[in-house]
């Protein structure tokens, strides 16, 4: 399986190259040269199928000969044996025909576990036998750096350093970022927002003498492997309600775009979803794009889902490439408009090609909140902000006749604040993790400043 740059101008990789690489040296990011399809005896042998089995299969086409088969299985075992729930993605039905498909299960609490479990494994086992070492470097909106943080600890080829916009992240995500005490993971409170940290990161992957310097590795969501890891839970929870033999709709509640196109990445590998509901708060930059308005930044304004709190969303890059026919060349001239002018008009081809996949809606704040009360009262279900921007708008698209499931990206207990203002109730942290508040926080807090941050890196790296 090789992989190529959606801008075009970027060498070849196979699955570990891109794996360990992340953004491509012309500053696109890698997707599969060709989408393997599933055959529907092979997805219908899915159902009743354990978690990890059905992951082995829907990632093995990807992975080309970076694993053995066996060695892919026991990476894959390990990624999940640490879940709190046996199903790893259980699915709970909320009404007649509106599923939550719960993502939270994992070390941190968030979808982001999904990946970022797998990628530990995966870089571990990688890195050792090429007797090399990495530096990963990411952004976070919360969720990513300590999902991150969480995978990585402890491990001797790889450094971690997240940078976090300072003060816009919960206290649990913050500490879920700050106590771990190994010194190969660093906590990086920018004086910024998302779209900082974010920016910094490229910066970094675009200064060559440093990336090549400290072996720069990034594991955002540009990263092909997390993405490719969050494919399987769309068919584990499809088959369970009937496909490949019935369709269904899917609701993701969307920030940089990763996850929702995972989903994209599922329909083109043979799962019949008919749509794919990109859901968002007040930051709706997706939802003005599929509504017609063109992709155009606007200011970022701190939401109660501060994990979806974004103006540029890295993966629509991916989503641009497929709806211009792979065309590189155009996709660069896009993000070059994004970088000059604050925005692009998507191409009245594009446009379509977009719309019969994704579909979209925003909720406002209040909304939100209205949401997590109101189905807590009829279900018992406590959302966290994120899924109830999801599955409010999941209820507002659900068909009759074609099952919706929503995904609900995160623990009530990782927003307890939010969670309690709009319901009453206060949200646990689960057993395993009761102690959080107890145990001392590690963090360094920088300036906005490329260079900063490099001397920061540096000097930690030659400890
Ligand atoms: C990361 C995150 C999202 C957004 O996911 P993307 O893949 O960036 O679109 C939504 N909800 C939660 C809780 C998250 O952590």
């Amino acid at each position: 399986m090789r992989y190529v740059s959606t801008r075009g101008q970027a060498p070849e990789l196979n699955f570990e190259e891109a794996m360990l690489t992340g953004l491509a040296r012309d500053g696109g990011l890698y997707v599969p040269a060709e989408i393997p399809v599933l055959g529907h005896d092979t997805i219908a042998a899915m159902a009743g199928q354990r978690y990890e089995d059905i992951a082995y299969t829907v990632m093995r086409p990807f992975i080309g000969d970076t694993f053995g088969d066996d060695e892919f299985r026991a990476l894959i075992a390990r990624a999940y044996e640490g879940f709190g729930h046996a199903a790893r993605a259980p699915l709970k039905q909320l009404n007649e025909n509106h599923f939550l498909l719960e993502l939270f299960h994992g070390p941190t609490l968030a979808f982001k576990d999904f990946a970022m479990q797998l990628i530990g494994q995966m870089f571990q086992a990688a890195l050792s036998r090429r007797g090399e070492r990495v530096t990963i470097v990411g952004a976070t909106s919360g969720d990513t750096g300590s999902a991150a943080i969480e995978a990585f600890r402890g491990l001797d080829a790889v450094d971690v350093f997240i940078l976090f916009p300072h003060g816009r992240v919960s206290e649990v995500q913050r500490r879920q970022m700050t106590t771990p005490s190994e010194s190969n993971v660093h906590a990086i409170a920018l004086d910024g927002d998302f779209d900082d940290c974010q920016a910094r990161v490229k910066d970094m992957f675009n200064d060559f003498e440093f990336r090549d310097g400290v072996g720069l590795a990034g594991v955002n969501s540009i990263n092909w492997a997390r993405v490719l890891a969050q494919v399987v839970y769309y068919f584990s929870s499809a088959v369970s309600l009937g496909a490949p033999a019935r369709e269904v709709s899917f609701t993701v509640p969307t920030g940089n775009f990763g996850d929702v196109f995972a989903g994209y990445i599922a329909r083109s590998m043979g799962l019949p979803i008919k749509r794919l509901v990109v859901a968002t708060n007040q930051n709706d930059i997706l939802h003005r794009c599929l509504t017609g308005e063109g992709y155009f930044k606007g200011d970022t304004i701190p939401s109660i889902s501060p994990s979806m709190d974004i103006q540029v969303s890295s993966n629509f890059e991916r989503a641009l490439f497929f709806a211009y026919d792979r065309d590189g060349g155009a996709v660069a001239q896009l993000m070059t408009e994004l970088s000059s002018d604050g925005g692009f008009s998507v191409s009245q081809g594009a446009f379509e090609a977009l719309r019969e996949v994704y579909d979209s809606g925003r909720v406002s704040e209040g909304e939100t909140s209205a949401a997590i009360d109101q189905w807590r009262k009829a279900t018992g279900e406590l959302l966290c902000p994120h899924s109830a921007v999801g599955v409010h708008i999941g209820e507002d698209k659900r068909e009759a006749s074609v099952p919706m499931i929503t995904l609900a990206t995160a623990h009530p207990a990782k927003f307890p604040a939010a969670v309690e203002d709009a319901s009453g109730v206060h949200p646990p942290l689960p057993p395993r993790m009761a102690d959080l508040y107890d145990r001392p926080e590690r963090l360094t807090r920088v300036a906005n400043d490329l260079g900063a941050i490099e001397d920061f890196i540096k000097g930690q790296i030659a400890t």
